[in-house]
């Protein structure tokens, strides 16, 4: 595709913890979950380099997975720092951390001051942490503060059932950005279908800093769900999410070819939208 084409959202293992999954499988119930599906797959930034390569991907936001032990988050969030420092641009970190502990504050300091430029992909129920209690209202306020985007795992909550799927969809999302609003709050998997209610002109009030990301799009809609968000009035917000190594770039085209979407809106999604969110003021043109 000959447009800029940014990825939002990528899961990277460090090579060390890629040699100890059993171990941490047998403390992380949701990881473990994951990582039983046969189509779990794990990499290191190298190979997700590669893959943009192949397909001119220029920028791409990594992170890992989401633990309860935030031991294991910092250890992955050193990884995802030392990376990113060393990626010349191409490649853009979030952090992972567990609001429900008490050290997350300082974490999250930490990654900042060493360059990462948000949150997330958090898993509420797989972390177990309250979506809507008070430690996710102070790591809302600190991303407020440090102007970074805070990404939260919600799904659809009908359909087949697949490892990772959860109770967490559309009503608590809704809540959650009627509590904050102006906060980036970053939904992947269309927000579990949350983009719908924009139709309702109160709900969509409370969903101006909501962007959707498409992370595992291909598995769970019809390509007419982009046209969709065109006609409700999200495609601004919408962000090219692949869920890699879940799900490869080449799965994203065909739907995008298939969606009826103009060569303007294909453009917003794929790269446009991702700069205005995640370009920071006195950064290098991307
Ligand atoms: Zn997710």
């Amino acid at each position: 595709m000959n447009i800029l084409l940014i990825d939002t959202h990528i899961h990277v293992m460090p090579p060390d913890m890629l040699r100890r999954l059993d171990q941490i499988c047998a403390r992380e119930p949701y990881f473990a979950a994951m990582a039983s599906s046969p189509k779990a797959r794990f990499v290191s930034h190298e190979e997700v380099l590669n893959a943009m390569r192949a397909c001119e991907v220029t920028r791409a936001v990594i992170f890992g997975y989401a633990m309860e032990d935030q031991g294991l988050c910092r250890e992955i969030n050193d990884y995802v720092c030392e990376v990113t420092a060393e990626s010349g641009g191409a490649l853009i970190g979030f952090m992972v951390l567990n609001p429900a502990k008490k050290d997350f504050e300082a974490e999250f300091e930490n990654c900042i001051a060493r360059g990462l430029q948000g949150v997330g992909e958090l898993f509420p129920e797989g972390q177990k942490f309250d979506l809507l209690g008070k430690d996710m209202s102070k790591l809302a306020g600190l991303c407020r503060e440090a102007k970074v985007p805070l990404m939260i795992h919600v799904n659809e909550q009908l359909g087949h059932s697949y490892a990772g799927k959860t109770s967490i969809g559309p009503v608590q999302a809704w809540k959650f950005a009627k509590e904050h609003p102006g906060l980036n709050i970053v939904y992947p998997h269309l927000g579990g279908g949350l983009f719908f209610y924009e139709l309702m002109r109160e709900v969509a009030r409370d969903l101006r800093s909501v962007w959707y990301d498409t992370a595992a799009v291909p598995f769970l809609y019809s390509a007419s769900v982009y046209k969709v968000a065109k006609d409700v009035g999200a495609i601004e917000r919408l962000l090219l999410g692949t869920d890699y190594p879940l799900l490869g770039y080449e799965r994203y085209w065909a739907q995008l070819r298939q969606s009826g979407l103009l060569p303007a809106d294909q453009a917003a999604l794929c790269g446009e939208n991702a700069l205005r969110l995640l370009r920071r003021e006195g950064d290098a043109p991307w």
